[in-house]
């Protein structure tokens, strides 16, 4: 078993566990990379809604996926997305793209694409992955697989605060449907649905706050894998 510092890490689990934040913040506990796969999905998206390509044609959407030219970062700075050389970090967070990415993801042809790149972007080791089938499809060798949950009420709450911050108006009505809309396309899906690895460990994130999760994260991996050096 490697060491927890060259550890493979998927993280999955629904939208607004905190994944992301704690993700970014484990991997830079650990001095591992970070990918965050829904910033690919995302990329796909906007690709498909400038094409003009109708949700519900999935021979179109496949065709536009397979001929994009996507990459995701992550460094000291920030995330940042590009969509053939152009930078759609901010574009790829909107609400059209947010509306429309379960939709795109449910398309096998987009999902066997993007599973690919992520195996190669993840390499070896040294890095904490981030998405809804890390542990079930992209890395089931993975060292440590983590499932984040939180009820839809919990989550609604955290995302309308970030919405909130982020200068977007207050309506959390909005966002727990949107919450529990994208809950349902992403765990009943017929291909690769939202669900936690046989072997993963389940946290819920509900009565902690980031750094809390990030601590326990940190534990469980040096438990599976050794001293973090
Ligand atoms: O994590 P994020 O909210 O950015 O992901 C956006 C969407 O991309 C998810 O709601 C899901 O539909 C899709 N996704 C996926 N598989 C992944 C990552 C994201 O289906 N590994």
């Amino acid at each position: 078993m490697s060491a927890g510092s060259a550890a493979v890490v998927a993280i999955d689990g629904p939208a607004g566990t905190g994944k992301s934040t704690v993700a970014r913040g484990l991997a830079s506990r650990l001095g591992s990379r970070y990918l965050d796969t829904g910033a690919m999905y995302r990329v796909v998206t906007l690709a498909v809604l400038r094409a003009g390509v109708a949700l519900d044609d999935a021979d179109g959407i496949a065709a536009v996926a397979d001929g994009v030219e996507l990459s995701v970062e992550s460094g000291p700075d920030g995330d940042r997305a590009f969509l053939g050389g152009e930078d759609v970090s901010r574009e790829i967070r909107g609400d059209e793209v947010t509306g429309a990415v379960s939709a795109v993801a449910a398309v096998a042809a987009v999902r066997s694409r993007l599973v690919a790149l992520q195996q190669t972007a993840a390499g070896s080791g040294g890095v904490v992955v981030e998405g809804r089938d890390i542990g079930t499809v992209v890395l089931p060798d993975a060292d440590v697989k983590i499932f984040l949950t939180a009820s839809p009420e919990v989550r609604a709450q955290r995302r309308n605060e970030q919405n909130i911050a982020a200068g977007q108006r207050d309506d959390y009505a909005g966002v727990l449907a949107d919450v529990l809309r994208r809950d349902e396309l992403d765990s009943t899906r017929a291909v690769s649905p939202l669900r936690p690895a046989d072997d993963a460990v389940i946290v819920d994130t509900g009565d902690m706050n980031q750094e809390q999760v990030i601590d326990h994260l940190r534990n469980l991996v040096e438990q599976h894998c050794g001293a973090i050096r």
